[in-house]
């Protein structure tokens, strides 16, 4: 895998005028972010992004795109995109590049639900979905781990057994992002039990207002609730909103999985935050620039993060030029949790005592004792650290495959989750 030259290339005139108009949009629609070097504290690591105010902002961001024929460049017209290149994608993420962009609650359904349903959905279910999803009117949630099914999530117990044109759902989901302001979610159940693990699963568009569904927060230790338990009991589900084929829901659920690191791992700049810019400003404030251990650790956190650029630019060339996610998104998203952990640790460590106690008005302690709390997150979501270097070593590297001796097996036969009992 070269590093693909990702100079910037010259804009026709079309390109041009398209660029201004993107220009003209942010500079109406979003906030531009604070300049690296006017030692504004704006740029430390945020958590909790999920208010109700944030959702609210979102939804009339991604409205306002949509209107102006700025969401989804490169999607077909008839769901809501514009149907223009990935050579207009790529201008408006440069002029995007400036400005702070209120759509993570959009992360999941526009980074993963959307090509699913546009690459597997019927043309029913395409019509029905995707123009609402793509235009931020409703949001949407993944519904794969369980508590006994999480890196393992072909081992998953939710059962859906058919009854005529319905299917009932019972068992329960957990760390669903986003279930409790969702309006729809991608859940995968297992329909199969005397099939292998992995080909008795099918994958369904869920209402999250089903009556037998119940969504419960959960309480972080950063005091945010970004993700729910989920219970089904009994829980209807139509057939029309059986995504694929019945039992084939794996084959989709790895391809909505390969969608969610290529995102994470294409974002190419680090964790959110203001990476080691933020570290440097710290120091130069409390005069702990001087410190050879500081200035180590930041050289260490600036190295990672410009890897961590050249991994995204990979993956975007990759895109660019029509490839698959591939196991790059892996590599991309690893290093994006090791970041999170080293400069969140070097900030605390930065901030010293006032990372402990702090007073109202000082925002270098709390934010640094945040990020601190916030970094483990990167390093399980979307996959955890292991399960990456698995995928590394595996698909990068040529290492022989772990052994997977369940993989034959049906699953009714397997001890997994409450089946060990
Ligand atoms: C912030 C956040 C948001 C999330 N959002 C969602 C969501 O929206 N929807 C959803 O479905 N899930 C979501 N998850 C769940 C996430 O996908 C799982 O937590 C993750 O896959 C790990 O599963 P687990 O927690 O069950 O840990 P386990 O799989 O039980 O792993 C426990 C430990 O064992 C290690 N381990 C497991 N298997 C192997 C192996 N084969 N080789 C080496 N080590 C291994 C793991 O690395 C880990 O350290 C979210 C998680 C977080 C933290």
């Amino acid at each position: 895998m070269a590093i693909v030259d990702d100079a910037p290339q010259v804009d026709t005139a079309e390109e041009a005028a398209f660029r201004d108009r993107v220009r003209r949009f942010l500079e109406a629609n979003a906030q531009r972010r604070k300049s690296k070097r006017d030692g504004d504290e704006d740029d430390l690591p945020a958590v909790d992004p999920e208010s109700e105010q944030l959702i609210a902002q979102s939804k009339a961001y991604q409205k306002a795109l949509t209107d102006a024929g700025l969401a989804f460049l490169t999607w077909p017209k008839r769901y809501g995109g514009a149907e223009l290149t990935k050579r207009h994608q790529e201008i408006f993420n440069e002029e995007a590049s400036d400005y702070e962009l209120p759509n993570s609650v959009f992360q999941i359904g526009h980074g993963m639900c959307a090509p699913t349903i546009l690459e597997f959905g019927t043309d029913e279910q395409r019509d029905t979905f995707l123009p609402t999803l793509m235009s931020g009117e409703k949001i949407w949630c993944q519904l794969y781990s369980e508590p006994g099914a999480g890196s393992d999530v072909a081992s998953l117990q939710t059962r859906a057994v058919r009854d005529g044109d319905e299917w009932i759902v019972s068992g329960q989901k957990v760390w669903t992002s986003g279930a409790h302001y969702s309006e729809w979610g991608i859940l995968i159940a297992r329909t199969n039990v005397d099939a292998p693990k992995h080909k008795g699963i099918t994958m369904f568009i869920v209402d999250m207002r089903t009556p037998g569904m119940e969504i419960k927060p959960l309480k972080q230790i950063t005091k945010a609730s970004n993700f729910n338990e989920v219970f089904f009991t009994d829980a209807r589900v139509p057939h029309a909103n059986v995504l694929g084929t019945v039992d084939d829901g794996w084959r989709l659920s790895v391809a909505l999985l390969m969608n969610e690191r290529v995102a994470i791992g294409a974002s190419g700049g680090g964790p959110r935050g203001g990476g080691v810019n933020a570290l440097v400003r710290s120091a130069r404030r409390n005069g702990s620039i001087g410190d050879p251990v500081v200035r180590q650790g930041l050289a260490d956190v600036y190295t990672l993060e410009r890897l961590m650029g050249f991994t995204g630019q990979r993956i975007r060339a990759a895109q660019k030029a029509g490839r698959a996610p591939g196991p790059e998104g892996s590599l991309g998203k690893l290093l994006g949790a090791i970041i999170a952990r080293r400069q969140s640790d070097l900030g605390m460590a930065i901030a010293g005592a006032s990372s402990q106690a702090w007073s109202a008005e000082d925002h270098q302690g709390d934010r640094w004792a945040l990020a601190v709390l916030n970094a483990p997150a990167s390093a399980i979501a979307g996959g955890t650290n292991e399960i990456q270097k698995n995928i590394i070593g595996e698909r990068i590297l040529g290492l022989p495959k772990e052994p997977q001796v369940d993989r034959e097996q049906p699953f009714k036969e397997l001890k997994v989750g409450t089946q060990r009992a």
